[in-house]
């Protein structure tokens, strides 16, 4: 068996009989996969603490008859800190769920890749909201994967979108609806005056800038209805890691 070298984030991980664990990986060169750890729950065991949720690193990845086998953790980020605090672990899970969910097995992806590494970093650095960097990361990810909201113009007619009330947001379309077409959207989420400015932030601003944007609670409310609702859409299912995202957060208020 040849082994090749990844570099991947560790998204889920299960155990496997006594001693082993399967982790789902997004690698940066050949996308989402599944693979044994061997040995990965026995005591003091080097691939036990570098096989953990949220881990960076380049690994030796070798293709088994069901399922690939991984050695050789070299970790890069360990991430520690988003599996001890609370509010982290609740949002990096979220967004590796996500991540999960929208990604094939097998399809190299290196964009979604840096997009999800730049994320847990910026949440691990804890400036700025933490909610604002699962939004932008969500935002974003719709985009990497060619379901990129329409924020400029109207998603039915075309028309350029000047931010002000009427608008709504249909998930099935992907994006924002003019005054005009608003009413025609069975499934459209009505937006008030300062959400879709907000959803342009979180799809195109630089860093530094999402570094200091806040949501109001309602818009933040609303952009998070807008947003689970395009990934339901695209999933066609919710993602499990909300509720508890959604407690963590309630506890937070
Ligand atoms: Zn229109």
């Amino acid at each position: 068996m040849r082994a090749h070298p990844l570099t991947c984030l560790v998204l889920r991980k299960r155990d496997l009989g006594e001693r082993d664990r399967i982790v789902t990986l997004l690698s940066r060169e050949r996308g989402k996969l599944d693979a044994v750890v061997k040995g990965a729950r026995k005591p003091g065991s080097k691939s036990s603490g570098a096989s953990e949720v949220f881990t960076e690193a380049r690994v030796q990845y070798s293709d088994g008859r069901s399922l690939g086998i991984v050695t050789q953790w070299d970790i890069v980020r360990p991430y520690a800190e988003l599996r001890t605090n609370l509010g982290m672990l609740a949002r990096a899970a979220y967004m590796c769920e996500v991540t999960e969910r929208m990604v094939g097995e097998g399809e190299p992806c290196p964009e979604t890749y840096d997009l999800l590494s730049a994320a847990l970093t910026l949440l691990q650095m804890a400036h700025g909201d933490p909610d604002t960097v699962v939004r932008a990361f969500v935002v974003r990810l719709l985009g990497e994967r060619g379901y990129g909201l329409s924020l400029d113009v109207c998603v039915r007619c075309g028309a350029a979108l000047e931010p002000g009330r009427g608008l709504a947001l249909s998930p099935a379309l992907g994006g924002v609806l003019c005054v005009r077409c608003s009413p025609s959207a069975a499934d459209r989420i009505r937006l008030d005056s300062d959400v879709m400015p907000a959803l342009r932030d979180l799809a195109g601003a630089s860093l530094e800038r999402l570094a200091h944007l806040t949501l109001s609670p309602a818009a933040g409310n609303q952009t998070d209805r807008c947003l689970r609702a395009c990934l339901r859409y695209r999933c066609e299912s919710d993602i499990r890691s909300e509720r508890f995202l959604s407690l963590v957060r309630d506890g937070e208020a």
